[in-house]
């Protein structure tokens, strides 16, 4: 079977080539999948009942069945858990402020660079997704918010709908599945078809300086986020172990290049915890690091996550350290904890499920 949201629309076309099919054949196709969303060769309306069969006896459409959904409490978050062709599990997750719908999707199945504050990193990396299991994602929640009549438990979406943003902070790191995000968020971005604007999507990633290089070079203008979490080279190497790999002087060095070369502004994550990386010269350290550089910091308290001693900071704590960096004039925010009850927290659904089914 062949996985048609993993082909481009040289790959649709090519492979209605090999079929003898002409070149317009591919691109209502690619239109079908990218553009009206649909799941079904049957809804190809404009198809041949013969090429409507072939596809369905040959290819198939959506690599995602969905497992498990959860509404946070204020019904403002929503987290799927879907299952993969393999079998493998991922996380995505909606979420709804101001007017904004913003999509929260996974690179990968686990991850592979070991944060110790990471509930994804505790089972390691299974395997990498391909661009259609990334691309499905927005696709699904695309649908869903399209025809949103979900009467039981409505999400509180204002109307018309349609996904805004998307973060790629899911599951996975990104940029070590650098070809096949790319070829997701091309597809996203398409303005012939789902036509999601580059600059509404935020890439975010732990620090692959080779790899913030290349997504420099491309003509993709999404934005970039960091996660930063420490000043240190002690501290972030024990929280973010690729820094021994690439530690602050290179990655900020990386940082300066990509904004050299893209005038893009750059965020940096950090996510607070008690007595670790939450003390006010630690922001004054991170004020100094951050010198010459046009960013925005994101203060996020941790979700705290099993056999993990790392607890979130307090909201007094927080405001101390946010108002060091305002006083540095770096724009910084706090960002509110959602869907806390719901799992919402990187990889933590996907765990509270593997505990269910291994209890089970
Ligand atoms: N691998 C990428 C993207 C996935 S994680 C990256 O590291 O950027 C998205 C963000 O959530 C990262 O900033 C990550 O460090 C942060 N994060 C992971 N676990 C967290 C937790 N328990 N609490 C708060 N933030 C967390």
């Amino acid at each position: 079977m062949i996985p048609l949201l993993d082909l481009t629309r040289a790959g649709v076309r090519d492979l209605l080539a090999t079929w003898g099919e002409p070149v317009y054949r591919g691109d209502q196709i690619y239109d079908w999948l990218h553009k009206s969303l649909v799941t079904d060769p049957e809804q190809m309306t404009n198809l041949p009942k013969t090429l409507r069969a072939r596809l369905a006896a040959e290819t198939h459409i959506t690599p995602l069945s969905l497992i498990t959904q959860i509404d946070s409490r204020d019904r403002l978050t929503r987290k799927a858990l879907f299952g993969l062709r393999d079998g493998a599990t991922i996380e995505t997750v909606l979420m709804l402020y101001n007017q904004r719908r913003t999509l929260c999707i996974s690179t990968q199945v686990g991850c592979a660079m070991g944060c110790t504050f990471c509930a994804t990193a505790q089972g390691g990396l299974l395997r990498n997704l391909s661009p259609g299991e990334i691309l499905a994602q927005a696709h699904w929640f695309e649908r869903w918010l399209r025809q949103e009549e979900d009467a039981a438990a409505p999400l509180r979406v204002p109307r018309p709908s349609h996904l805004t943003n998307i973060v790629v902070m899911g599951m996975g790191e990104p940029l070590a599945n650098y070809n096949a995000l790319m070829q997701a968020l091309r597809g996203l971005a398409d303005p012939e078809t789902f036509a999601l604007s580059a600059r509404s999507i935020t890439l975010s990633t732990v620090g692959l300086v080779p790899m913030i290089d290349r997504l420099a070079a491309e003509d993709l203008p999404v934005r970039l986020a960091i996660s930063l979490h420490a000043a240190s080279n002690r501290l972030r190497g024990q929280l973010v172990p690729i820094n021994k790999h690439y530690p602050l002087e290179a990655l900020i060095a990386a940082c300066h290049r990509y904004q050299t070369q893209t005038h893009r502004r750059i965020t940096f994550e950090y996510a607070l915890m008690q007595g670790i990386n939450d003390a006010p010269d630690q922001a004054a350290a991170l004020a100094d690091l951050l010198v010459g550089l046009r960013c925005h910091v994101n203060l996020i308290p941790l979700n705290p996550i099993p056999n993990s001693p790392y607890q979130p900071t307090s909201p007094e704590a927080a405001a101390r350290f946010q108002q060091v960096l305002l006083d540095a004039n770096i724009p910084t925010t706090v960002r509110l904890r959602r869907g806390i009850e719901i799992n919402a927290g990187c990889g933590q659904l996907r765990q509270a499920e593997q505990q269910v089914m291994i209890k089970n």
